[in-house]
């Protein structure tokens, strides 16, 4: 709130959130107040106003999340990935506060995910070690500008093997989180021919940022701007056969595998953004004043922090169970983390919409959150799948229905 004079910070309410506890295991209570307690330290209203503002990344905090063991949240390089349940837990409170950084965890953890099932006892030494400790951070390079649902048929990156034995990748990704400060990329590239209506014949690479003939744009966005979104040109690009991350020409479908945890983790940030909208909400409730009361005494605005409290704990209540299914089950149930990564965006784009009416012109103000938390919601309705397509696979996983497309 740097830029607010003082005239106007007198009539602004404090907005400092509540601690929030979770009908939770003991260890996953134990997990969340250790990370609500270091955002307290490292996460203040005015340094995430100022990220925001600055459309900067806070590598700092990143770092200071890494040193915490906040990525590799216990898991030993050879050992299996982190627990989704213990994920899902620091994607809420990070989605609460530091969306940005809440979205480029995502994709740690989706590197991480993907290292730990596919990466080779070298690559996981080379890129899990700096990625678990947070002296690495990765970026994940699938999107094209020609589609990102429909993708496996749109891409058009090419990766040739060469004589030498090294690939050469040359083509354009867009919409690529963090890329322009990513200490490497996965880059998923078109090998083969083969099937090329389906998901087969594409590879993923672990291909180093500096390599000679890369080049990183970044794309202005409305929301989600303390990560930047790149454009990436790869000419060229050289890469030995090492950095083969899992099969030649299953890459797409070794993704696809790890979707599961992707919409488990989208739900988990969404969560956190309706909940940092919420609370943020109910304190200027109860603190604005109109007609001599508090504006939260209205049942107009009352109802819909309401509503939007049901929305939240409905989408919580799926994600525990969705998680549990995931990290225990040996068939996880994946139309249960679907369903709640589509409550919990719902949840999301509801309560900021609320919080946004609630505050009336100050949402609309950029010295406070909810302009943030508004703008940052839309994310997850596309991302890592759209909405649409996510109810497509209800539809048809859940319901029996005949495939739309
Ligand atoms: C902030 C941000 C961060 C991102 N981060 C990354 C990243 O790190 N890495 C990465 O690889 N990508 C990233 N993305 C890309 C993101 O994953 C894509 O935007 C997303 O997959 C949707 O693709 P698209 O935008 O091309 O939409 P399109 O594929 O063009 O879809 C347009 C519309 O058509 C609908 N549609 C398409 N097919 C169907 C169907 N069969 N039935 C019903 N509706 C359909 C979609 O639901 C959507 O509403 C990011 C995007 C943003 C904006």
């Amino acid at each position: 709130m740097n830029n607010i004079g003082t005239e106007h910070r007198s009539n602004i309410p404090t907005l400092t959130a509540p601690r929030h506890r979770v009908d939770e295991s003991a260890e996953l209570s134990e997990l969340r107040l250790r990370v609500q307690e270091l955002l307290d330290r490292i996460a203040t209203p005015e340094r995430l106003n100022e990220f925001d503002e600055s459309e900067t990344y806070d590598l700092e905090m990143y770092r200071d999340l890494g040193r915490a063991g906040l990525i590799s949240l216990g898991a030993s390089l050879d050992g299996p990935g982190p627990s989704h349940a213990a994920q899902s837990v620091v994607l809420e409170e990070l989605g609460a506060r530091p969306t940005s950084i809440a979205v480029s965890m995502v994709v740690q953890y989706m590197g991480v995910q993907l290292l730990h099932s596919y990466g080779t006892p070298e690559q996981r030494k080379e890129f899990l070690a700096p990625l678990h400790t947070g002296d690495a951070k990765m970026s994940f390079a699938l999107s094209e500008a020609a589609g990102g649902t429909d993708i496996a048929r749109a891409m058009s990156t090419r990766a040739t093997l060469l004589p030498d034995g090294n690939y050469s990748i040359t083509g354009e990704k867009r919409w690529i989180g963090g890329a322009m400060d990513a200490d490497y990329l996965i880059v998923l590239a078109r090998t083969s021919e083969i099937d090329r209506s389906a998901i087969d014949g594409i590879t993923m690479f672990l291909v180093p940022r500096s390599s000679s003939g890369i080049h990183t744009q970044e794309i202005d966005t409305m929301g989600i701007r303390g990560l930047a979104q790149c454009d990436i040109q790869l000419q060229d690009v050289q890469v030995p056969a090492a950095n083969v991350l899992g099969q030649v020409d299953r890459g797409f479908r070794q993704v696809l595998a790890t979707l599961n945890g992707e919409r488990l983790n989208g739900a988990a940030v969404a969560l956190g953004i309706a909940r940092g909208a919420l609370d943020c909400a109910v304190l200027w409730a109860k603190q604005r004043q109109a007609f001599g009361q508090p504006v939260g005494s209205f049942q107009a605005l009352q109802h819909s922090l309401v509503d939007a409290s049901l929305k939240i704990e409905t989408a919580r209540l799926m994600l525990q169970k969705a998680t549990q299914s995931a990290d225990t089950a040996d068939s996880p149930n994946e139309t249960l983390s679907a369903m709640a990564k589509l409550a919990a965006s719902d949840a999301a784009t509801t309560t900021t919409d609320a919080g946004m009416r609630v505050m009336a012109g100050w949402g609309f103000f950029r010295g406070l959150p909810m302009q943030r938390y508004f703008r940052d919601a839309r994310l997850y309705t596309f991302a890592p799948l759209t909405d649409e397509m996510t109810r497509n696979y209800i539809g048809e996983k859940h319901l029996g229905l005949p495939r739309s497309f």
